[in-house]
């Protein structure tokens, strides 16, 4: 949709093309609630997103996952290993998806395979798409006037997935809490000698966690969570010379790497919205949220926040109801807040704990490793939470349209 001058009205506008938005926007159009895309065309990303089991499992209902398939990497098992100097290292723990009676934990998949598999979707359901940035959200008694670049979309419900610095989120009134960590991501993808076994490894190291999650072929990808100065000091490295350090670091356990070209360098922080939805504008994916890369949880709490809206929005639209009411949004808020505080508690206190010098932190993070390794039903139990959240089972999580 380009081109001319637009007064257009629908009854939800999704602002924002990452894949959050682009999740929320399928569901409800698959669900035959009228909706628009309004998002700028995507720029490059070369990130990549471990998908858990329950987005796997919302992708392939929406009829997402078979352009996923091929360039999607299973995640069979997961090695811990306490890199860190320290007087009190906890065991290796080793966790494989078998344990607990599935194939695999997730995938990993590049974000530019993801955000094309969206798409094509998108277009397939013949989504109508604006292709430019929402200038200006403004939020009435009886709707929400989003406008662009040449236009304006009259809307009962927005939706903002207009990522970390949302101006949706503004145009709500809604505040956020957020802290920012002495950390900065640096995040890359490597092709290496032997295989990875599907195996994730993850090093935890005194600066956080140095992230090894599989691609396909003899491809991984890296998370590598440093202090600012050595992040910009190896981003800037020659290739040759970063993938020799990139190979100590990692103990050569695939042999020799090779950097891809394309890094990324993310500052972390942790931030949480007061609300997650208010004056007719409701909040998914990192507008909402944002929890440092550690453990995979940030965009797998979007696409679960992307899943419960469109439910409620769904439902709410077959009764002839007011998508955008209160009563709504303020369900939405409520069946979100304790999958996101719990998450974004757990990756707070796992960074902290290798942040720390304090010895007491140190050894409570051991022992809840040595826990881990050796007692069996504690095990199952967290890697089943892991991969199915029971504080968050959005119908699409468990195979059902919404
Ligand atoms: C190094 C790294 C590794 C990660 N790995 C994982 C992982 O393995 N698993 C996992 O679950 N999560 C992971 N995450 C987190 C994950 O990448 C994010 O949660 C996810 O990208 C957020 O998706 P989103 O759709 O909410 O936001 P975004 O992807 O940020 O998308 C927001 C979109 O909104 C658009 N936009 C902004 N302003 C406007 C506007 N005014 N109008 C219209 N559009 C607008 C932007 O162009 C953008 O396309 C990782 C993060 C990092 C930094």
């Amino acid at each position: 949709m380009n081109g001319g001058n637009k007064d257009l009205t629908a009854e939800v506008a999704v602002i924002g093309g990452g894949p959050a938005g682009l999740l929320s926007a399928i569901a409800l159009q698959a669900a035959g609630v009228d909706t628009l895309l309004i998002a700028p065309q995507p720029t490059d990303d070369h990130r990549t997103t471990a998908l858990l089991a329950g987005s796997v499992t919302a992708l392939a209902t929406l009829g997402i996952w078979p352009a996923c398939l091929a360039n999607a990497a299973p995640l069979k098992a997961i090695r811990i290993v306490d890199d860190t100097k320290r007087l009190i290292r906890a065991p290796e723990v080793a966790f494989t998806a078998a344990e607990i009676g599935f194939d695999a934990f997730g995938y990993n998949i590049e974000n530019r395979h993801l955000s094309a598999a969206l798409y094509a979707r998108a277009n397939e359901l013949k989504l109508p798409h604006i292709a430019a940035g929402a200038t200006a959200v403004t939020c009435e008694r009886a709707g929400v006037i989003v406008s662009f670049a040449g236009g304006t979309a009259r809307v009962r419900l927005a939706i903002g997935a207009d990522g970390q610095r949302s101006i949706s989120r503004t145009a709500a009134g809604i505040g956020t809490q957020r802290r920012a960590y002495p950390q900065t991501a640096l995040a890359l993808n490597l092709a290496h000698g032997r295989p990875h076994a599907d195996t994730s490894t993850e090093f935890h190291t005194e600066s956080g966690p140095f992230t090894l999650v599989p691609l396909s072929g003899r491809r991984t990808s890296l998370v590598c969570v440093l202090d600012p100065a050595t992040a910009a000091a190896l981003a800037a490295q020659p290739d040759a010379e970063l993938s020799a350090e990139i190979e100590r670091r990692a103990h050569s356990i695939f042999g020799a790497m090779h950097v891809e070209g394309g890094r990324g360098v993310f500052p972390l922080a942790i931030e949480t919205a007061q609300a997650f939805a208010g004056h007719r504008v409701a909040l998914v994916g990192e507008a909402a949220h944002v929890v440092p890369p550690i453990g995979a949880q940030g965009l797998n709490l979007g696409l679960r926040d992307a899943a419960t809206l469109a439910e409620l929005v769904a439902e709410a639209h077959r009764r002839n109801r007011d998508v955008g009411a209160a009563d709504v949004l303020g369900r939405y808020d409520a069946l979100r807040r304790a999958d996101v505080m719990s998450r974004s508690f757990a990756v707070d206190m796992l960074n902290r704990s290798l942040l720390t010098n304090f010895v007491a932190a140190q050894g409570a993070r051991g022992l809840s490793l040595f826990l881990l390794d050796r007692v069996g039903p504690l095990r199952r139990a967290i890697m089943r939470e892991g991969v199915t959240p029971a504080a968050s089972q959005p119908r699409l999580m468990r195979g059902e349209m919404v």
